[in-house]
């Protein structure tokens, strides 16, 4: 039902009779000023060891509140931003908001094991990208191996050009996740040799657990990525027994709204006191 509302909201945004162009202007004025005046919040939803129950790990979600809106998806407002070319200062708002945030928790003696942030495609491909990445970091003064970046099976396409950037960052210490899996287009022939440290099994395979043909799919991916030495995270786990089946074959990390909600920041402190 909130999703429901939140599809309606954002639908409607769409559908002022503007034309394309007077549409598109609009988007990005808009979205370029949410960007100044921090409209676009952070959520953090967490990574849970199934096994112990422990927090592994949070990942950031870019949350728009617009005033006469509401708020819009990042589903929505990613791709705009990413037409716009405002994914780029979206981006580094979002790492270094991501950045501050932990660095409040360690201050207040809340320590998280990692926090992780989705990139785009776009962003990944930009030649400076590894170098504003360690900047960030460093300004902040936070250890690599407490990031973790969630790219998509995208960027593997062009592999020649990412491939370098992939190891230039793991030889930093940051971690990196490929999202969404096997809705993409991995090659095979590329996975062995990707260096990443987790896949994320997306959603929609984890909700076909129930089924005979789905479970095949899931062990599959599990198999592959074992094959690989690359850990495995089951993305939008609903269920006890999606849990347990994923736990059962061996994918001991797991992330969805049975475990948490995506959270704004003063809930995950709350979330510490309370583990
Ligand atoms: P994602 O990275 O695959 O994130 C998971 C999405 O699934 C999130 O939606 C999360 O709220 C939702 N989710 C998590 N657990 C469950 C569950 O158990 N059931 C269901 N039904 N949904 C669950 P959200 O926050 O709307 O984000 C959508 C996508 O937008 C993200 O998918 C990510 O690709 C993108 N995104 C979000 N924030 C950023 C950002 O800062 N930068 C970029 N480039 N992309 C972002
Ligand atoms: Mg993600
Ligand atoms: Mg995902
Ligand atoms: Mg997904």
């Amino acid at each position: 039902l909130k999703n429901a509302k939140v599809d309606r909201e954002t639908y409607s945004f769409y559908e002022p009779s503007m034309n394309d162009h007077l549409e598109h202007y609009f988007y990005e004025n808009e979205l370029h000023r949410a960007i100044l005046n921090e409209e676009i919040e952070l959520h953090y939803q967490p990574k849970i060891d199934m096994k112990t129950g422990s927090i592994q790990g949070l990942e950031a979600l870019a949350r728009w509140y617009h005033p006469e809106k509401g708020t819009i998806s990042p589903g929505v407002f990613i791709p705009i931003a990413e037409e716009t070319g405002l994914i780029f200062s979206m981006t580094d708002y979002v790492l270094k908001r991501a950045c501050a945030d932990y660095v409040k928790w360690r201050d207040e003696g809340i320590h998280i094991p990692s926090f992780s942030v989705n990139i785009s495609a776009k962003q990944f491909s930009k030649r400076e990208f590894v170098s504003n990445v360690l900047e960030i970091l460093e300004d902040y003064q936070i250890p690599a191996g407490v990031l973790e970046i969630e790219i998509t099976e995208s960027i593997t396409m062009n592999i020649d050009n990412n491939m370098p950037k992939l190891n230039q960052l793991r030889e930093a210490g940051v971690m990196i996740s490929i999202d969404d899996f096997g809705t993409g287009y991995s090659s095979l022939r590329y996975m062995r040799d990707l260096p990443v440290d987790f896949v994320k099994i997306d959603r929609s395979f984890i909700s076909m657990i129930g089924q005979s043909d789905g479970k095949n799919m899931v062990d599959f991916m599990v198999d592959l990525a074992k094959l690989c030495e690359i850990d495995i995270v089951g993305e939008g786990i609903e269920t006890s027994d999606q849990m347990n089946y994923l736990l059962s074959i061996g994918c001991r990390i797991g992330q969805g709204f049975y475990f948490a909600r995506p959270m704004p920041f003063e809930e995950v402190q709350q979330l510490y006191v309370t583990h």
